[in-house]
């Protein structure tokens, strides 16, 4: 099966289930990976995720 992600998604700590990431960028990793981060739209904690946008 092919997991899709429409949304960019990633796991707050605060709220402990997986949240849309508010103003999400793209970022790099110190080891050049893509990941992006951005803030949780309910609690506004900062969420990371390793991965591309899209
Ligand atoms: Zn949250």
């Amino acid at each position: 099966m092919l997991i899709r992600f429409c949304m960019v998604t990633a796991y707050c700590v605060k709220c402990r289930s997986k949240r849309e990431i508010k103003n999400p960028k793209e970022t790099k990793l110190k080891n050049g990976r893509p990941a992006v981060k951005g803030k949780c739209p309910k609690c506004s904690t900062n969420v990371f995720r390793i991965g591309k946008m899209e």
